[in-house]
């Protein structure tokens, strides 16, 4: 029979179906454009900021030339100005002021610029057998494994007891020296590959290789020490004590890169949160003066549990608030509480995309999809939403309408099967104050591992949302 005509139960499978696809099969060669031209921009951003600190710098610098100013740096506010807070160079907040009061509750998109990596202890200089090495702690959650045997360089800072500050920055240009942590060959590993993967490397043996030249003269003890400090002596003007004032990160020395021969994904170092930070931090500075107050939060040490006078935990957002209410002129006793009750919040944070050869550990009706768009987890915790934040069912039927309206793919998912784990964002932190809010992101694979995955179409889509989100909500 000719089949042009579509059944009654096909029609009615459209109409009523959740249809769930690919965003690749609806975007046109323009938006596959854009898409393109936003990830490369994004993946530049990504290369230069690996870690919280070079994150602010690059986002000030960005902001800078767009006109923002310091909100430290302004006697008063008013509709239509853009400010930044930085706090201690590892967080930030950037706000463009709207036409309504700000008591009337801000437009908040939070995310966070910190990523799990290897630190260096504070006596970190050691020699053994010949050669240097600083020895690690490792920050957040890590497979230690993933961690030997590639390359790593050196970001951080490190202060003088009078107060000079030296940048570091070494493994990055193509002419720096790489430092690596070795890994045991498999012809003597039997004992090793017979222990169970989280046991097979110790965090206490992450120990990065950083020379193996002695300096000459009979009289030292350790030589390739010496000569390590000699040469950092040189460089940096620092002494081994001045380690014990320092913040040095070891992240991996490869940049981001189009993955795929279709090049549909990224693949980089550092994706959560920085995948999530970099499109809000695009999306409040393209969304333009709004009704509302659009707020961007660059959270540190939420890899850590938030704490911290960087983490969200701390007072510092509070303080910024109520010193955008002070500048405006607005504020009373406790208009502050009063904000909160009356925001909305995007907690902008990665999300797990399904893995197939990783199926077990998902519920594949409840997964996020690469490439399916951005997406929402209505609730984090785990076993029994223990600990996590839940999104009111209003505030998650008033986005959808937004995002229907403008045609972005979103999708609602679960991180994995109930009793498998969780986790936890920032969202709760806000939530607990009074502030809709719901966590949405760009949905990876190999989460925490040196190689985050992500979809460019997701990518963009994220994008997309966090700035309808300030222009609509
Ligand atoms: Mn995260
Ligand atoms: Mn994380």
């Amino acid at each position: 029979m000719e089949n042009n005509e579509k059944t009654e139960g096909k029609k009615l499978e459209e109409e009523l179906f959740n249809s769930k696809k690919s965003g690749w099969e609806r975007a046109t060669d323009e938006e596959k454009g854009l898409i393109y031209t936003f990830s490369n921009e994004y993946m530049n951003f990504l290369n230069r900021s690996k870690t919280e600190r070079e994150f602010v710098k690059s986002a000030k610098e960005l902001l800078d030339k767009n006109g923002y100013k310091d909100l430290n740096s302004v006697e008063s506010i008013h509709p239509g100005d853009r400010v930044y807070y930085i706090n201690r160079e590892k967080s930030m907040y950037i706000a463009v002021i709207g036409n309504k009061k700000i008591e009337e509750g801000l437009n908040l998109v939070g995310a966070h610029i910190d990523s799990p990596r290897l630190d260096l202890k504070p006596n970190a200089l050691y020699e053994d057998s010949g050669f240097a090495y600083f020895d690690t702690h490792y920050y957040g959650g890590i497979k230690t494994y993933q961690w030997t045997a590639i390359p790593l360089s050196i970001h951080g800072v490190i202060v003088k007891t009078n107060g000079e500050k030296v940048e570091v920055n070494i493994g990055e240009d193509e002419n720096d020296p790489i430092f690596t942590i070795t890994d045991l060959l498999p012809h003597l590993a039997k004992e090793q590959m017979q222990k169970k993967l989280g046991e097979g490397i110790n965090g206490e043996d992450l120990n990065l290789l950083i020379g193996n030249m002695p300096y000459n003269d009979k009289a030292v003890s350790e030589k390739v020490k010496l000569n390590i400090m000699k040469i950092l002596n040189d460089k940096y003007g620092i002494k081994e004590s001045d380690f014990l004032s320092s913040e040095l990160e070891l992240v991996p020395a490869f940049n981001a890169r189009s993955l795929g021969f279709d090049e549909s994904m990224v693949a980089g170092y550092g994706q959560d949160d920085k995948v999530c930070a970099y499109t809000a931090l695009r999306a409040v500075m393209e969304a333009g003066v709004q009704d509302k107050t659009a707020v961007c939060i660059l959270s540190d040490k939420e890899e850590v549990g938030s704490m911290g006078n960087t983490g969200m935990e701390s007072q510092v957002f509070d303080y910024f608030v109520s010193e955008l209410l002070n500048k405006s002129g607005e504020n009373r006793p406790n208009l502050l509480n009063k904000v909160f009750c009356n925001s909305s919040m995007l907690s902008a944070d990665v999300g797990v995309a399904y893995d197939p050869i990783y199926a077990s550990v998902s519920d594949r009706t409840n997964s996020a999809f690469a490439s399916f768009g951005i997406s929402f987890d209505k609730y984090t915790g785990s076993r029994g939403k223990a600990g996590g934040s839940d999104a009111n069912a209003e505030f998650i039927g008033k986005l959808r309408g937004i995002l229907e309206k403008n045609n972005i793919q979103y999708q609602l998912s679960e991180l994995g099967k109930v009793d498998v784990g969780g986790g936890g964002t920032i969202a709760y932190i806000l939530a607990n104050k009074g502030v809709e809010v719901i966590d949405c992101g760009v949905a990876v694979l190999s989460m925490h591992s040196p190689y985050e995955v992500a979809s460019k179409f997701d990518i963009y889509s994220a994008y997309r949302t966090y700035k309808v989100f300030y222009e609509e909500a």
